[in-house]
């Protein structure tokens, strides 16, 4: 049945990768193996902020690119400047050095193995056969897992072919085979039901997958930290489109014949394994391994020691913000003032008022108007402060859908990281306002207030630092804007009254100690006070 080529694919396929069937959870759980190096600094970035922490076994999910390298390539490509494209295969995706030099794609691999068009241009296209390797599970010829040419009469290439109806609610039925044939199963492997609806290309998309798409865990970006693992925009280029149904399929898993379900996107296959323990039963298909077999017979590729990863750099965080002597509010009689809608030109009046009595607090920015605030809020850092993510625009939260809101998060997240190097802990919903999709999408602990000055109604310095001064408990959490001078002005007053009283002032993350215990605060839990 196989070709000659193939079967030296598969023979050379082999060889090579004893250590990439046993990817998915063992390696995940066990001791870390060397991270590959990396044919761009870039690219290491990238690797790192999903894949260090499954590297370090501290991630609880899977690999997003992989462990192993399969090789680096300058491959043709008419439209790049150079006619040229600098990439990387890993297990799980292909990365590409954008024609800019700045940033990083991935291909559409899904679309290239089943169509069997490697694109080489914008507009340009080599044909080779549909890659007939397996979509799930072993690299094995017995394994009689549909494989990507199987997918070719259900896949969409076009907005016009094979679009299904939207489904949602619905449980999942159908199943595919080796020969592309779509059947409706009696007795289903899971209740696995669809949670959306992509309507450019007509494509279901279960729960469970959505779900995975926008998860939050901990990630590596200038330090540890939880965050989007993937996107906080599943849609963005991550997994791009779904380009068919998700369907059943029989595959051969370590030898061993289980259902899985799969469904092919435009750059990623995901797949979901009832019998995998839960963390690791959604997981991304190897499609990088899949294609660099396809187009390269398998046969490893040049490596690289361009950029590799500095492990010991990973032992501590890598924020900006000055470490302070450590506040232990169990015992001290705490407080924190937080300011919001910042940065403005009265921030620097509050900075002063702060640093003159070695005081901190919390501001809680918008994203929108960082770009003109960058040194304001270099010092905001500098000075033993911290900044919370207060979203893009001020919007109500609660009126979004739940990709708005984690727009309006993460890329304020995006912002403040580009301009500080830090990356926020907490965030403050505009106005207070949350609800459970708020506090579903929001990613960081949702920190409110006990103590309001109504400095935004009265714009009045003696009433603003009377009403702090009368409601101080230890603990308590005092709600104020730097959109006001009323309110820079309070600042002296309100801190000589407060350390007058005993009071440490302390930063969010401070009065819940979040440097020794980051899971105090968990992501969208509302906080109020200590
Ligand atoms: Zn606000």
């Amino acid at each position: 049945m196989l070709s000659r080529l193939q079967q030296f694919a598969w023979a050379s396929f082999f060889s090579l990768s004893f250590l990439v069937s046993s990817f998915s959870s063992s390696l995940a759980a066990n001791a870390a193996a060397s991270p590959p190096n990396f044919n761009n600094c870039l690219f290491r970035d990238l690797w790192e902020y999903s894949d260090l922490a499954v590297n370090q076994g501290q991630a609880g999910r899977g690999y997003t690119w992989g462990l192993e390298s399969y090789g680096t390539y300058e491959e043709s490509y008419t439209d790049a400047p150079t006619q040229q494209r600098l990439v990387q295969y890993f297990a799980k995706s292909r990365m590409e050095l954008a024609g800019d030099g700045k940033s990083v794609t991935t291909g559409l691999l899904t679309k290239e193995l089943v169509s069997g068009l490697v694109q080489e241009g914008d507009n340009s296209f080599r044909q080779l056969a549909p890659a007939t390797i397996a979509v799930a599970g072993d690299a094995t010829s017995d394994n009689p897992s549909p494989s990507y040419a199987s997918f070719k009469a259900v896949v969409s290439l076009s907005p016009t072919e094979n679009r299904a109806p939207a489904q949602p609610g619905q449980l999942v039925t159908a199943a595919l085979n080796q020969s592309g044939q779509v059947t409706t199963l009696a007795n289903l492997p899971a209740q696995v039901k669809i949670g959306g609806y992509r309507p450019e290309l007509g494509h279901n998309v279960p729960e469970i997958f959505l779900k995975f798409q926008s998860a939050q865990g901990k990630v590596w970006q200038n330090g540890w930290q939880q965050s989007f693992v993937y996107t906080a925009d599943p849609t963005s280029n991550v997994f791009g489109l779904p380009i068919s149904e998700p369907y059943w399929v029989q595959a051969s898993v370590g030898g061993q014949l289980l259902p899985v379900l799969v469904q092919l996107f435009e750059r990623r296959i995901l797949t979901y394994t009832p019998s995998n323990s839960p963390e690791y039963q959604v997981e991304m298909g190897n499609i990088g391994q899949h294609y660099h077999l396809w187009r390269y017979n398998g046969v490893p590729g040049p490596q690289t020691s361009a950029c590799a990863i500095d492990l010991t750099a990973h032992s501590q965080s890598g924020t900006v913000r000055t470490p302070r002597a450590p506040v232990n509010c169990a015992v001290a009689k705490c407080i924190a003032l937080t300011y919001d809608d910042g940065p403005t030109a009265y921030t620097p009046m509050i900075l002063d008022a702060l640093k003159a009595r070695s005081a901190v607090a919390t501001f809680f920015v918008l994203g929108d108007k960082l770009d003109y605030f960058k040194p304001t809020l270099n010092r905001i850092l500098q000075e033993g402060n911290e900044i919370g993510n207060h979203s893009w625009s001020h919007p109500h939260l609660p009126k979004l859908s739940a990709g708005q809101v984690r727009s309006e998060i993460q890329r304020t997240q995006d912002k403040i990281k580009l301009l500080t190097g830090y990356l926020p802990l907490v965030m403050r919903p505009p106005y207070g306002e949350t609800n459970p999709t708020v506090a579903r999408n929001v990613g960081l602990p949702q920190i409110l207030w006990s103590v309001e000055t109504f400095d935004w109604r009265d714009s009045n310095t003696y009433l603003t630092t009377q009403r702090a001064l009368a409601q101080a408990r230890p603990g308590r959490i005092i709600l104020m804007h730097d959109t006001h001078r009323s309110t820079a002005l309070a600042a002296p007053a309100i801190i000589d009254g407060l350390q007058g009283q005993g009071y440490t002032l302390v930063t969010i993350s401070e009065l819940f100690d979040l440097a020794n215990n980051p899971a105090r605060l968990s992501a969208g839990q509302v906080v109020t006070a200590r």
